[in-house]
């Protein structure tokens, strides 16, 4: 017997009503040169369709659409390496609440102009995420603004698991579902959806060597810190949190194993869904197509790779449109 989790199959299926109409249902696509190498039947969750170009749209929709009497009167305030605090301004923005987001040195400048566009404040400082973190809870203290936390909110995570829901009625022979992890409220979503519908199904999460440190806070039975490294699976970047309430102890429970891949497997991925499928995957949205690519992860049965998002740097775009064997020089 399972103790009861922080967040129930059906706070999923709540948290789907609640992102109607803001982030869309993705497109399931079967993923024939990728199942040609692996001997699995490989699809892709392309999330990249999203607004905003990410899956986190999902959990800011789900967040701020439950708080958003209190939130529209003294805004919402975000901690991200990009996309979170991206899919916070859009779904602020579209529901007319004003938002803030605390953003480290490291966050490529791209998507920090984008911030901007969006209409959001940008407080950009610190060396990590965790130090974004501390500024926006400054915040929350400070001016009282409601913090959108980018993964370890139950909310957030219901949100992030309707992708989840989504696999389940898209592909329900589901064998395993490869999912790109870094704070962990993705997979923690995706997971309490998946086993609830398929209960055989695996739930296999993917995170770049530079840095796992969910893999690393899975094997030691409590949140760890790691150095933070310049990565091309910049959106997987930062901790768990020291005080990390909901997404190791769902991840604990539910999720099957993690898989760690190289920068050069990363940018293969990026290479092969471009080459193959026309489809532009960021670093840590073409994780999961790295694990399987590589063999780090084997598949068999039906594979759902979730393709988490799709903002790489222009300059990422252009290198791979040339076929460029290595990424260009990160600009941080
Ligand atoms: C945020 C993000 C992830 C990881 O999500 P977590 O909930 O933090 O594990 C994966 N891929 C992309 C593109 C992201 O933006």
């Amino acid at each position: 017997m399972r103790p009861e989790l922080p967040v129930s199959p059906g706070d999923v299926e709540a948290a789907r009503a609640r992102i109607q109409g803001v982030a869309i249902r993705t497109p399931l696509v079967p993923a024939a040169e990728l199942s040609e190498r692996t001997g699995a039947q490989v699809s892709l969750k392309l999330e990249g369709v999203q607004p905003t170009g990410s899956f986190k749209v999902r959990g800011a929709a789900s967040k701020i659409r439950s708080l958003q009497a209190e939130a529209a009167v003294r805004g919402v305030v975000t901690a991200s390496t990009g996309n979170h605090g991206r899919a916070v301004g859009h779904v602020a923005r579209s529901l007319g609440v004003p938002a803030t987001v605390c953003v480290s040195e490291h966050v490529p400048p791209g998507k920090v102009r984008a911030l901007r566009g969006l209409g959001c404040d940008v407080v950009v400082g610190g060396r990590s995420q965790s130090d974004g973190l501390a500024a926006a809870d400054d915040l929350v203290s400070t001016r009282g603004m409601m913090l959108v936390h980018p993964f370890d909110d139950r909310e957030v995570i219901a949100g992030q698991g309707t992708i989840g829901l989504e696999i389940a009625e898209q592909q329900p022979e589901v064998s395993t579902v490869v999912v790109p992890v870094s704070g962990g409220g993705l997979i923690s979503g995706v997971s309490v959806a998946v086993k609830a519908a398929c209960p055989r199904a695996r739930v296999v999460g993917v995170c770049m060597d530079r840095g796992a440190v969910m893999a690393a806070s899975l094997k030691r039975g409590h949140p760890v810190e790691l150095h933070e490294e310049p990565t091309l699976a910049d959106s997987l970047q930062g901790g768990i949190g020291t005080d990390n309430r909901f997404t190791l102890a769902i991840a604990r429970a539910l999720v099957d194993g993690v898989v760690l891949v190289t920068e050069e497997q990363i940018w293969k991925g990026m290479r092969f869904v471009l080459d193959h499928y026309r489809v532009v995957l960021e670093g840590g949205g073409a994780v999961g197509v790295a694990a399987l690519l590589s063999g780090r992860l084997a598949g068999s049965g039906h594979v759902v790779v979730v393709a988490s998002g799709a903002n790489a740097e222009a300059a990422q775009i252009a290198a791979l449109a040339r076929g460029d064997a290595t990424p260009p020089t990160s600009p941080a």
